[in-house]
C-alpha cells in the first residue's frame, strides 16, 4: 500500500519533471528526500505493560523555507507512506505561496486503542526522539489524521521544555497557546474555496450541487459545514464506521454534534446505513475524499459518478485512477492545491507566533481566500500552457517554485 503511494508521488513528481524539461540529474536531486529519522518509542502503558511504537519523522525538502508538514497516527504509518507525504508537502506550500518546505512524520499505532494519557505520554516521547530536528525556523509540525489541537499543545509544551517558549515550533495549536483562530477549520474551508474557483470558470456554482464525502473528520466536517453553508447538499458522508447516504440531504451539524458526542458516526440515524466505498461511487456532483490515501484506484474509478472531485486527503488517487477519470472528463482538483487552505493558515499561525500579533477570524479567511484564488488562477494558467490535468498543472507549478529556489541557492 505505502509503496504504491510513494510510487504514485515518484510517478506524478517525474511527469511535472518532463513537462518542464528538467534533467535527471536535477529530477533526482528534488526527489530524494533530505532527511529521515526513526526513533523506537517506549511508554507505560494504563495497564503497567510496556508499549513500544515505531516514530519517523522524513523531512523533504527546505529550499524555500523551513520544513513543514503534519504528524499523523494510524497503524498504516511507515516510512515510505511519510515519505510520499513529506514529498507531497514539499509541492504543496510552493503551490500555496507559502516559505516552506516538506516534511511529515508519524507514530505507527492503533490511536483509537490508546487513552489519552497514552496519547499524551507517546506523543512527549516521540518530541523526545526528534527535538533536536524541529523548530519555529527549522522543521515546523501540525496535526493530521488522528492528531489534533491538544496533540500540538503537548508537542509545544514538551519541546519548550528542551529549547523555552517557541510557539512557533508548531501549527495547529489552540488558539489559548498561540493557536490562529480558523486553522481548525482551514482544510476544509480551504476545499471549499477551490470548489468555487474550479466551478465558477465554468460558469457553475457551489449552490444546489450533491456532494459525498469520505472520512469525516477535521477536513470533512468542515467542508461539510461549508459546502451547506454555501447552499450545496451533502447526501453522503463516511468514516471508519461505515457509510451513511440520504439523497434528500443529511442534517450535518446533526451529524457533527453525533461525532462530538460518540467519537464516530456508528449508531447516527439520519441517513441509510451502507458500506463505507458506497461513498465514493455514489450518484453526485461532487466527491470529496478527505480520509486516507489510495482509495480511487483502477477497479473504482470507473464507477465514480462524481463530475467534480476535490482532494482533501493526501494522495488519495491512484495514477491508474486519475488517467481513468481523465478519459471520463472527470475534473480532480489535486490534494496538493484542493488541500493547501490547512498549511496556509499553519503558515498565518506561525507568522502571528512570530510577530505576536494575533488576526481575527474574517482576517484569516480573507487571506485564506486569496490564497486559494491565486492557486486556482496559477493551475489554470499551467494547464492551459501544457495541455494537460489541474495534477500535472499543480505540480508543474511546484516543482518549477523549488527547483528556482534550489538553483538559486545552490550546491
Ligand atoms: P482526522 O483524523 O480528523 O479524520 C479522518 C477521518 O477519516 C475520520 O472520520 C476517520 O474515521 C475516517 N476514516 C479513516 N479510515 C477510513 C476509511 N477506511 N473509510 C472512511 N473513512 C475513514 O484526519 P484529518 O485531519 O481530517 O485528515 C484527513 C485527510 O486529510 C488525510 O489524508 C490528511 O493527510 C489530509 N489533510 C489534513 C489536513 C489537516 O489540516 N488536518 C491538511 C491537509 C490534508
Amino acid at each position: 500500500m505505502s509503496t504504491k503511494f510513494l510510487e504514485a508521488t515518484k510517478y506524478y513528481v517525474e511527469s511535472a519533471a518532463k513537462l518542464l524539461g528538467l534533467a535527471a540529474d536535477e529530477t533526482k536531486q528534488l526527489e530524494t528526500p533530505h532527511r529521515e529519522v526513526r526513533v523506537e518509542l517506549n511508554i507505560r502503558m494504563d495497564d503497567g505493560t510496556i508499549g513500544t511504537f515505531i516514530g519517523f519523522r522524513v523531512q523533504h525538502d527546505n529550499a524555500r523555507g523551513p520544513f513543514k508538514g503534519g504528524i499523523r497516527y494510524h497503524h498504516h504509518v511507515d516510512s515510505e507512506e511519510v515519505t510520499a507525504l513529506a514529498s507531497l508537502m514539499t509541492w504543496k506550500t510552493a503551490v500555496a505561496g507559502v516559505p516552506f518546505g516538506g516534511a511529515k512524520g508519524g507514530i505507527q499505532v492503533d490511536a483509537s486503542k490508546l487513552s489519552e494519557d497514552e496519547k499524551q505520554r507517546l506523543t512527549r516521547r516521540f518530541i523526545d526522539g526528534i527535538h533536536d530536528i524541529i523548530g519555529a525556523t527549522t522543521d515546523i509540525p501540525a496535526p493530521d489524521v488522528n492528531t489534533n489541537g491538544q496533540t500540538m499543545a503537548w508537542i509545544f509544551d514538551q519541546y519548550s521544555k528542551y529549547h523555552g517558549y517557541q510557539p512557533g515550533v508548531v501549527t495547529g495549536k489552540p488558539v489559548t497557546l498561540g493557536g490562529s483562530e480558523g486553522r481548525e477549520q482551514a482544510t476544509g474551508r480551504g476545499a471549499v474555496f477551490a470548489t468555487e474557483e474550479l466551478l465558477a470558470s465554468i460558469g457553475e456554482s457551489v449552490a444546489g450541487k450533491r456532494v459525498s464525502i469520505q472520512g469525516f473528520g477535521n477536513v470533512g466536517t468542515w467542508a461539510a459545514n461549508d459546502f451547506v453553508a454555501k447552499g450545496a447538499k451533502v447526501t453522503a458522508i463516511s468514516d471508519i464506521s461505515g457509510g451513511y447516504v440520504n439523497d434528500a440531504g443529511i442534517d450535518v451539524a446533526a451529524a457533527i454534534a453525533h461525532v462530538k458526542k460518540h467519537k464516530s458516526l456508528a449508531g447516527f440515524t439520519g441517513a441509510e446505513h451502507v458500506h463505507g466505498d458506497r461513498v465514493l461511487v455514489h450518484d453526485c456532483d461532487i466527491l470529496v475524499p478527505a480520509a486516507l490515501s489510495g482509495v480511487l484506484t483502477k477497479e473504482n474509478a470507473g464507477d465514480v459518478r462524481a463530475k467534480w472531485i476535490i482532494e482533501g486527503a493526501n494522495g488519495p488517487t491512484d495514477p491508474e485512477a486519475d488517467e481513468i477519470l481523465e478519459k471520463k472528463g472527470v475534473l480532480v482538483l489535486p490534494d496538493i492545491y484542493a488541500n493547501c487552505g490547512g498549511v496556509t493558515v499553519s503558515y498565518f499561525e506561525w507568522s502571528q507566533n512570530m510577530q505576536h500579533y494575533y488576526w481575527d477570524e474574517a482576517q484569516v479567511n480573507e487571506a485564506l481566500h486569496k490564497v486559494m484564488r491565486r492557486g486556482f488562477a496559477n493551475l489554470a494558467d499551467a494547464r492551459k500552457k501544457h495541455t494537460c490535468s489541474f495534477r500535472k498543472a499543480a505540480f508543474v507549478v511546484g516543482l518549477g517554485r523549488v527547483v528556482e529556489a534550489t538553483r538559486l541557492r545552490g550546491l
